[in-house]
């Protein structure tokens, strides 16, 4: 049996945490597994008023999500425009009404389309108890028991600094045989600092270290972005599944990084 406590904040949430409760966003995953009979949560934890951790906010040159704002609010919000061909990847309309941007850093494989793009924007994690973190740090330890996310904040890129893309079986929305996301800031025409994210190539959302490296200095051009490609299989090792095999995917990925970054994928 499986018994739910409502509480008015979240420490007291994760407070009421510990082996087999779960904190409830918007419950697609969750109580999808509860009621297929997932014996790990024998207890639910969810607030009375989520709606209080829903906000987007802008913070100079970042911007600010509350864990419990869902895919339908960053979709009403012009100020994360960046953010809109992202959350709607996500499922169909019933599923971005209620998927919360917190359960989608929480989401396994191969979910986690808007996680994918956090991290190349630099996403960091205000927590239940105060603390921030990096979310690659979380998505590296998955504490999901003492600690709640409690927003997350990423950068807002300028022009066409941010580029996503999601390759799926199923359209117009199935669930990724991959997804990238890429923040490619520029300093007189050469890449700067940039964040390369993919999703679905490992059992979370996961940087590609040498990719970054590779684009360091280069121009957004076939000749600029050639080293970077042929060091895409380094970054990445990816698991077999009913959508793709772990080699198709790897196989795949420069096809795509390509298209993504000359420009030709959907934003
Ligand atoms: C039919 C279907 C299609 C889907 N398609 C996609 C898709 O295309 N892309 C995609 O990315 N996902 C997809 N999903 C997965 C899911 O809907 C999303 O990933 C969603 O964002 C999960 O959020 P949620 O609020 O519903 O999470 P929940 O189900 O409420 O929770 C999921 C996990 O996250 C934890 N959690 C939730 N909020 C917090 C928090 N604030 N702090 C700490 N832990 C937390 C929960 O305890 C739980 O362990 C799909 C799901 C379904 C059922």
């Amino acid at each position: 049996m499986v018994t739910i406590t409502t509480v008015e904040t979240l420490q007291e949430a994760a407070a009421n945490g510990g082996q087999g409760t779960a904190f409830l966003g918007g419950g697609t995953l969750l109580m999808r597994g509860v009621n297929y009979g997932d014996q790990d949560v024998s207890h639910i934890v969810r607030l009375r008023q989520p709606q209080s951790l829903a906000g987007v906010s802008l913070e100079g040159e970042r911007v600010r999500l509350g864990a419990c704002a869902t895919m339908a609010t960053i979709l009403r919000s012009t100020d994360v425009a960046f953010l809109h061909a992202v959350a709607r990847a996500v499922g169909g309309p019933a599923i971005r009404n209620m998927a919360t941007v917190g359960g989608n850093v929480y989401a396994p494989h191969p979910y986690g389309d808007l996680a994918v793009a956090l991290l190349a924007l630099d996403a960091k994690l205000r927590m239940s108890d105060g603390s921030e973190m990096e979310m690659e740090r979380l998505l590296a330890t998955r504490d999901t028991e003492t600690r709640l996310i409690e927003s997350v904040s990423a950068v807002r890129p300028s022009g066409d600094d941010f580029r996503f893309l999601k390759v799926t079986r199923v359209k117009p929305r199935g669930a990724s045989v991959l997804s990238i996301a890429a923040w490619l800031p520029r300093r007189a025409g050469r890449i700067s600092g940039a964040r390369i994210a993919f999703g679905a190539m490992a059992p979370t959302p996961v940087r590609a270290p040498t990719v970054e490296a590779a684009l360091e200095g280069a121009s957004l051009d076939q000749n600029g972005i050639d080293r970077a490609l042929q060091s895409v299989a380094n970054d990445l090792n990816p698991p077999d599944d009913s959508l793709a095999s772990g080699w198709y995917r790897k196989e795949v990925a420069p096809v795509h990084l390509k298209r993504l970054l000359l420009g030709q994928g959907t934003r």
